[in-house]
């Protein structure tokens, strides 16, 4: 039994239907994070108990303490556990829209307005090459969210980033349903979207 056991997801698999259908979010959830859950406990396993008792989010931001033949698995699935955990809560069924609230405001200091913002991530995130991740971060050297992309699953923590929402575009997340087209992926997840929790998210960071 390791540290670390799969999160649940907090709506039921075909909640966020028709955007994200339910059999993607069930082998996406079940194999998919479970493979990355199994994957950190087996490489915390190998290492000593200090780094073992880190936190996650802590562990993520000092891979140089772990030893270098384990760091990459580290990496990989460390990141991949924390990047679906934050996956699952930052979308919820009946979401999308505007933000509001202090995340409403950030983003309109960074990138003019809401629409702005929703051009780039949409644009940028598409474009990925390979494997990876979008993300909108807060970054606590210029208290300024950014948006990054991020390869495979090296999380933005890994650079001093605070992750605030994040969308997934490897082809394990909208294949069975898109196929090729991520670009219609990217676009319908804008209406799951879950802007309460990025707020929740913003508000921890700052505090
Ligand atoms: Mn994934």
């Amino acid at each position: 039994m390791g540290k670390y056991e799969l999160p649940k997801v907090p709506y039921a698999y075909d909640a966020l239907e028709p955007h994200i259908d339910a059999k993607t979010m069930e082998i996406h959830h079940t194999k998919h994070h479970q493979a990355y859950t199994d994957g950190l406990n087996n490489a915390l396993a190998t290492l000593s108990s200090e780094i073992q008792n880190m936190e996650l989010t802590k562990l993520l931001t000092s891979l140089d303490k772990v030893p270098e033949n384990v760091r990459g698995a580290v990496n990989f699935h460390g990141g991949g556990y924390d990047n679906h955990a934050l996956f699952w809560n930052n979308m919820k069924p009946n979401g999308g829209g505007k933000p509001g609230g202090s995340i409403a405001d950030a983003i309109n200091s960074v990138f003019g307005n809401f629409d702005s913002f929703k051009e780039k991530f949409t644009k940028d995130t598409i474009a990925i090459q390979g494997s990876g991740w979008g993300w909108l971060t807060y970054n606590p050297q210029s208290k300024k969210v950014e948006y990054t992309t991020m390869p495979n699953q090296t999380s933005p923590r890994t650079k001093g980033l605070i992750p605030l929402l994040g969308l997934d575009v490897w082809e394990h997340a909208y294949y069975l349903k898109y196929q090729n087209k991520r670009a219609d992926y990217v676009n319908a997840w804008w209406n799951v979207v879950n802007w309460d929790e990025v707020n929740t998210r913003l508000s921890k960071t700052i505090a």
